[in-house]
């Protein structure tokens, strides 16, 4: 065995070859892999095989796609078949709410270009003749179907078997019944791996090692939110009516998902496999898998699968007359979230995560792709932040991450809303005046373990969601809350920002090299600055106040903590002259918004708060009531004349009854998240995450005044340069889409040209409660992007015109927040 590679892989599953072919592939022919057994031995021996195309996530889209393309070519590439079956594959829908989730798939299927039809139920019947179509109680009509020409499923283990030639024949080693037992650092900033067969050096390490992705995190001191639930398929003997059918000449059928009764089926040697996501699912190996497991699989439960092979009959009703021949039950990982962990670990230099594969079959060659672009170019060519490891944060403990992957697990097949909020793990994280909100009505929401409020309902009102992808129960409610903050004064609890204080004599110089914008350099001046990669793309927005000499305090998205946080430490200087402390959770942040919002804060502070003394985009430390040090900013995400407080968390309950005893004479009243995004989009604001990502630079997104290229170096800039000569492809538009009644945009909507041409893609949109219209924002190219270009967005499978409007179509002029 080799003692040094500049890569190892940690699991031989089908992930980790995946990941060593794609980095021989980017040329790095020097790495290995170390498989504690033998190759497939963890959950890719036993799986399905299966391949969904379909994902409502735009950044896990592309990698099934990736996938489901290189698996096609793979077999000519190395000369190992991997017994690819493209029968396409076929979802039911049995309610018109179903329909609208496909409809709202196909907009993410048209922009990234994945092959998709929208069926009607007679195309069903003939796709698949041994399907009833239904119309009982039992058995419900099919309203239609989403079929996917392209997928099918495939041998996971040769699969494996071709990506590990593939590797190999480029020059990849691969070390069976090695494990790895522990990790150091050396002296030159290596890792030393120690194995079973002895220790090996390597530069870059990749832990792909599924259901043991949390012993393998242990060992590095990560705590990874992946821990596996019991997943079963029913295998089935020959069906003869299945026999039937192919013998006269019926081609293999498409695998058929009845998703509103949660399973799959699909042939399997003229018999069936029908795999359900049940109720009840446990979690296991939540301290690690047991040494005794090995290649095991747990004793399968009949009593969970029932009621899906009793609707699965009633369905295709020849699969009464097959006798049951095996039933597989294996750990599938999972994590809170149901996508994958693909990219850097936290903390630790050059240690990489390819863990948390629930469809890692399907996964395996998009994340192998773009993992080894990540290590080898050091950024992924896609926007990863959907997969990204550290969109979770330190509140995964092992209890929230058990309860909410037996949630994920279960909710597979449920229609995903867009509103939608899952109960289980919550309220975990909460605000210190949650119950304060609480009893207003607060209906709440749940991001990054943080309860937010999304709206209030009125007394009187069910403090519940109707999710919906349409205008729902909650739709006035929200535009009572826009129209209070428009009129009068609102409060937003921000607490949950990620907020850093950054210190020292080289603060100024550091942060400045980190973004496009100058960072501010008088004391209480605010700058909206973005960090970006090294193609350009916005990788993170800070909101940087300059609170006293060397003294900076540095706000970004709450989701962003972890993000966020790991990128600023790596990038710290090792001379000392920079000190960074996360202090989130040390301060409040209260939103302060509305017309009368001066008014009512002159009666709490003695600081002067009119224009000159206090201008927007400023910020003072101050006294409010009781409250010292407090630090006011004067900006907002509404578009109103406000101020952002941030407070020592201690003084929140105080400010918080301060605020609203003496705003009852003010109209004073609690907004939510779901007022909040209506009005950020009456003012064209981006958000970070959705229409602020890698994919677009500052100058596509329309940032231009927060690029300073004349200033010194920062990260991007050249690339950013290079676009400005060769050319901006895709510029930032604001839409107003006319003839909504109940479908508004909500982001991952393709736009067309009038010849019925994808020319861009909405990446965010909603209703103006205060302007009375259907809003979106997002990205055309260039030559479509003038005011009053004419184009067409598709919401939920209806083509709506839209006219590119002026930005920030409330209050152009930003008179209310100059106020
Ligand atoms: C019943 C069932 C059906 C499924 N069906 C499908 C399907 O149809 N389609 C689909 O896309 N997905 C399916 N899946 C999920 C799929 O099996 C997994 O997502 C996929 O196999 C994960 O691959 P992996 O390489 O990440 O992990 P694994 O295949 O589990 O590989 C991890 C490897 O790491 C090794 N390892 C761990 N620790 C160490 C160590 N310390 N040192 C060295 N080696 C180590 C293990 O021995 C193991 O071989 C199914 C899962 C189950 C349980």
């Amino acid at each position: 065995m080799r003692t040094h590679f500049r890569v190892v892989v940690i699991g031989g599953g089908v992930v980790g070859v995946s990941t060593l072919y794609h980095l021989t592939k980017k040329g790095w022919t020097d790495v290995a892999l170390l498989e504690r057994t033998e190759l497939t031995a963890g959950s890719t021996w036993h799986a399905a095989g299966l391949l969904p195309l379909f994902n409502m996530s735009y950044t896990v889209g592309q990698l099934h796609k990736y996938s489901v393309d290189l698996y096609k070519r793979l077999p000519q590439e190395t000369g190992q078949d991997v017994s690819f079956h493209v029968t396409g594959n076929l979802r039911l829908a049995t309610c018109k709410e179903r329909m609208d989730e496909y409809q709202k798939y196909c907009g993410t299927a048209n922009t990234i270009g994945v092959p998709f039809e929208v069926i009607t139920p007679a195309q069903v019947k003939e796709l698949w003749p041994l399907a009833e179509i239904g119309g009982s109680a039992d058995t419900p009509a099919i309203v239609g179907a989403l079929y996917h020409p392209d997928d099918g499923h495939i041998a996971p283990a040769d699969l494996t078997m071709a990506l590990r030639k593939g590797a190999r024949s480029a020059g990849a080693e691969i070390y069976e019944q090695t494990e790895v037992l522990g990790f150091e650092r050396t002296s030159t900033g290596e890792w030393k791996i120690r194995t079973s067969k002895g220790d090996i050096t390597a530069e870059h390490i990749v832990c792909a090692t599924g259901n043991y992705a949390r012993q393998t995190g242990r060992m590095l001191g990560l705590n990874v939110p992946a821990i596996p639930v019991e997943h079963q398929y029913i295998v089935y003997d020959e069906s003869p009516e299945l026999k039937a059918y192919r013998q006269a000449g019926g081609r293999e059928l498409a695998v058929l998902r009845e998703s509103d009764k949660s399973y799959y089926l699909r042939e399997e040697r003229m018999g069936w496999i029908l795999g359900p996501y049940e109720k009840g699912a446990p979690a296991r190996f939540a301290d690690g898998v047991p040494d005794w497991f090995g290649r095991s699989l747990f004793p399968g439960d009949l009593e969970r699968l029932l009621p899906h092979v009793e609707a699965a009959q009633r369905r295709v009703p020849s699969l009464e007359n097959c006798g049951i021949k095996d039933i597989v039950n294996g750990p599938i990982s999972y994590t809170p979230d149901g996508s994958p962990l693909i990219g850097p670990a936290w903390n630790l230099p050059n240690v990489w995560l390819n863990e948390g594969h629930s469809f890692g079959i399907t996964a395996a060659g998009g994340s192998g792709w773009q993992l080894a672009e990540w290590i080898v170019e050091g950024e992924p060519g896609i926007d990863m932040l959907a997969v990204d490891p550290r969109r979770y944060g330190d509140y995964t403990s092992k209890r929230y991450v058990v309860k909410k992957n037996e949630e994920t697990y279960r909710n597979v097949f449920v229609i995903h809303f867009p509103d939608e909020e899952r109960p289980d793990g919550r309220p975990a994280k909460t605000s210190p005046v949650y119950d304060k909100i609480d009893r207003m009505g607060a209906v709440w929401g749940q991001r990054y373990g943080w309860e937010r409020a999304n709206w209030f309902a009125p007394p009187g009102v069910e403090r519940k969601d109707q999710w919906s992808f349409r205008r729902t129960n909650y739709f006035e409610h929200v535009g009572n809350e826009c129209r209070r903050m428009r009129e009068h004064v609102g409060v937003i609890d921000l607490t949950p920002f990620t907020k850093h204080e950054v210190t020292g004599p080289g603060a100024e110089a550091w942060l400045d090299g980190l973004v496009a914008n100058k960072v501010p350099t008088k004391i209480g001046r605010i700058a909206l600055c973005h960090a970006l990669t090294r193609r350009g793309g916005i990788r993170s927005e800070f909101t940087i106040t300059k609170i006293a000499d060397q003294h900076f305090y540095v706000v970004s998205a709450g989701a962003a903590e972890r993000y966020d946080a790991d990128y600023l430490r790596a990038a710290l200087p090792k001379d000392g002259s920079v000190a960074m402390r996360n202090i989130t959770t040390s301060r409040g942040c209260f939103v302060v918004a509305g017309p009368k919002s001066r008014d009512l804060l002159a009666k709490l502070t003695d600081a002067p708060l009119d224009n000159d003394s206090f201008p927007w985009l400023t910020s003072q430390t101050i006294e409010v009531g009781l409250a010292v040090d407090v630090y006011a900013l004067r900006v907002n995400f509404v578009g109103a004349l406000g101020w952002e407080l941030h407070f020592p968390i201690e003084y929140a309950h105080h400010l918080f009854d301060a605020l609203f005893e003496v705003g009852k004479q003010y109209g004073i009243g609690m907004v939510g998240m779901r007022a909040m995004e209506s009005l950020r989009m009456e003012k064209s604001y981006r958000m970070w995450g959705s229409d602020m990502t890698p994919d677009y630079t500052p100058f596509e997104a329309g940032l231009d005044r927060f690029v300073r290229l004349k200033k010194g170096a920062f990260i991007g800039k050249e690339a950013l340069e290079k676009q400005l000569a060769s050319g901006v492809p895709n510029k930032f538009v604001t839409l107003e889409v006319h003839g909504v009644t109940d479908a508004d945009p909500l982001g991952n909507e393709p736009l067309f040209d009038r010849s019925g041409k994808i020319i861009g893609r909405a990446t965010s949109g909603y209703y103006g409660h205060c302007l009375r219209k259907s809003l979106a924002i997002g990205y055309a190219k260039a030559e479509f992007a003038a005011v009053g270009t004419e184009l067409e967005i598709e919401i939920l499978g209806e083509r709506k015109k839209a006219t590119v409007v002026q930005e920030s179509p409330y209050d152009p002029d930003n008179k209310d927040l100059r106020a």
